[in-house]
Parts: C-alpha cells; sequence; structure tokens
C-alpha cells in the first residue's frame, strides 16, 4: 500500500510545537512574536497565501498583519515600508510574497529585508550560510520538505535524490540543505531543469524524487522508480468546471498515474503547502529568539 504523507497532520503537529514554543516565550520572556507581511497587487493565490499565514500566526499565538499594497505602488514606496518594518520592535519576522508585480526588482526587495527579520530565508546572506551548513532560517519549503521525510522515517541520508526545478526558493535551497553534511543531509542529489537531457533517466534513478517545476502532472509513472519516496512541490490551478470557483489544484506529479508505485507520496492540496506555512512560524519563532537574545 502506498504511504500518503499527510503534509496538513503533519503542520498541525509542528504548528502545535510553535504555538508551545510561543507561550514559553510570552511568559518567562514577555514577548510575543511578530510577523509582517507584504502583499503587492491583487494576484489571487497570493491573497490565499497570505490569508492562511495570517490564519496560522494567530491560532499559535502570534502577533502578525499583513500590508496590502496597490499593484502600482514603486519600488521606492516598497523599500521604504521594509525599511520600516525592519526598524519595528513589533515585527521579528518579515515576509514578501512572491511574486512581485512585473515592474518591481524580487532580487531588490528581497535583499532590503534585515536578514535577521528574513522569515522566509531568502535573503542573500542566509542563502549564504545556508550553503556553508550554518544557517539562521532555512527557506519554508524546503524545510518542510526535509521535515515530511524525516518525520516520516525516510532519512535522505546516502539516498539518491533527484530534484527536479533549480528556484531560488525551493529547488537549489533544497539540494542544498539535502546534500549537508548534517543531520538530515547527506545525500547524494541532482539537481535537474528544463535543460536536462534526458530527464525521465535521471528520474527513474531517484531514491526520493521531488518534483518543483509548475507543470501540472508532467511527472508520469514511466519516469520514476518502483518504491520510491515522492514529495510533489507543484501547485498548479487547472480548469474543472464541476467545481463552483471553475478550477481544482494538482501538482507536478500524475498522482493517480504515479501513485500505485511509489512507496509514499505527497498529496496536492495537504502535501508540501501546508508544511511550508509552519516553517514560516518556526523561522519568525527563532527571529523573535535571536532578536530578543534568549535561548
Ligand atoms: P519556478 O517557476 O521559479 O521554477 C521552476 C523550475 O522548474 C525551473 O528551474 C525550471 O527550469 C524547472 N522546470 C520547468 N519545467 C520543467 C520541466 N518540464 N522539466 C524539468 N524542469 C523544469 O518555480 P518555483 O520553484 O517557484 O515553484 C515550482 C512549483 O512549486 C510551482 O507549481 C509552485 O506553485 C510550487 N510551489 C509550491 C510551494 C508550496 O508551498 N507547496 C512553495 C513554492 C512553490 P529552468 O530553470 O531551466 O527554467
Amino acid at each position: 500500500m502506498t504511504k500518503i504523507l499527510d503534509g496538513a497532520a503533519l503542520a498541525r503537529e509542528i504548528r502545535t510545537e510553535v504555538a508551545t514554543s510561543v507561550l514559553e516565550i510570552k511568559k518567562v520572556h514577555g514577548l510575543t512574536p511578530g510577523l509582517a507581511a507584504v502583499l503587492v497587487g491583487d494576484d489571487p493565490a497570493s491573497a490565499v497565501y497570505v490569508r492562511n499565514k495570517e490564519k496560522a500566526c494567530a491560532e499559535a499565538g502570534m502577533f502578525s498583519k499583513t500590508f496590502r499594497l496597490p499593484k502600482e505602488t514603486t519600488q521606492e514606496e516598497i523599500l521604504a515600508l521594509l525599511n520600516r518594518l525592519n526598524e519595528d520592535d513589533s515585527f521579528h519576522g518579515i515576509l514578501v510574497q512572491l511574486p512581485l508585480p512585473d515592474h518591481l526588482n524580487e532580487t531588490v526587495t528581497i535583499e532590503a529585508i534585515a536578514p535577521i527579520k528574513d522569515a522566509d530565508g531568502i535573503h542573500p546572506f542566509n542563502l549564504g550560510k545556508l550553503m556553508q551548513g550554518i544557517p539562521d532560517f532555512i527557506p519554508g519549503t524546503p524545510a518542510g520538505i526535509q521535515q515530511i521525510l524525516l518525520r516520516n522515517g525516510y532519512d535522505p541520508s546516502g539516498k539518491h535524490v533527484v530534484i527536479c526545478g533549480r528556484s531560488n526558493i525551493v529547488g537549489k535551497p533544497l539540494a542544498t540543505l539535502l546534500a549537508q553534511r548534517n543531520d538530515g543531509g547527506n545525500a547524494t542529489v541532482t539537481v535537474c531543469h528544463t535543460k536536462t537531457n534526458n530527464l525521465s533517466e535521471l528520474t527513474a534513478q531517484a531514491d526520493i524524487l521531488i518534483a518543483a517545476i509548475g507543470q501540472p502532472r508532467a511527472i508520469t509513472s514511466d519516469m520514476v522508480k518502483p518504491g520510491c519516496v515522492i514529495i510533489d512541490v507543484g501547485i498548479n490551478r487547472i480548469e474543472d468546471s464541476s467545481r463552483k470557483n471553475g478550477y481544482r489544484l494538482v501538482g507536478d506529479v500524475d498522482f493517480d498515474d504515479v501513485s500505485p508505485l511509489a512507496e509514499a507520496i505527497t498529496p496536492v492540496p495537504g502535501g508540501v503547502g501546508p508544511m511550508t506555512i509552519a516553517m514560516l512560524l518556526v523561522n519568525t519563532v527563532k527571529a523573535a529568539r535571536m532578536q530578543a537574545k534568549v535561548d
């Protein structure tokens, strides 16, 4: 029987651990961890993600505030807001919901977040520390994937992990994290992308296959080794006239086709997505402890 890796249940477990930690910080240190979310424009998917993050913060006893900016916001305006948030002691973590509208520069924007408040762990300073194996903040999606593996008994150590996708927020930091000479790492990692020759030959060698490409149901059964563990990061909207909103979410893996072959697989939705939010909370609490200089 294929094991379904229930990211939603695991995320609840981690959020409960976070809530316990928040209670302790409040009681012992009189500090409430706070997260500022910056949302520019009116992308409906981004609005949903930010709402879910706000809700998760509230449930964990944390303070959060979303700064909703119009899509015409200028680069100067967003930088000015980030400067203010960097100086504001009520916010220990700051996240900028990506993607930004085209006229805004993501690199310049992310670099304007103080590294110690970088709750998404995607500032170059934090990515550099991750590369060195001494991370303060690990980006939420890679950290969530590592927890799904470890807490389900799939230690990546010694395994061949094939990652499809090399983005700065998923594929690249994930490859770094799983290849580290650290607990939860020690995998042999292959990173694939659109210029990879013979993609399916490589994916078929994976003990652990991770799909983060943004292509609905692109990974099919002929591309996987029987008995492998599959992590599907993709969140793709496809038309579905039977649904009230006219769409449904599918992953980058063709779940129905592939799951009978796999030892274990994450569903979409309910797999990696909830874990990304849980790890954002973990980072924010860590940031609060670091800023308050408490263990
Ligand atoms: P990007 O679009 O930034 O990157 C996609 C990567 O996949 C690129 O490196 C691209 O290669 C590669 N790629 C695209 N098509 C193929 C293909 N057919 N074969 C091999 N490689 C391919 O995506 P993200 O990393 O931001 O996101 C990936 C997916 O994960 C999306 O569906 C996104 O919605 C989802 N996501 C989910 C999260 C969650 O919490 N569950 C969080 C973040 C993202 P190249 O570099 O050559 O262009």
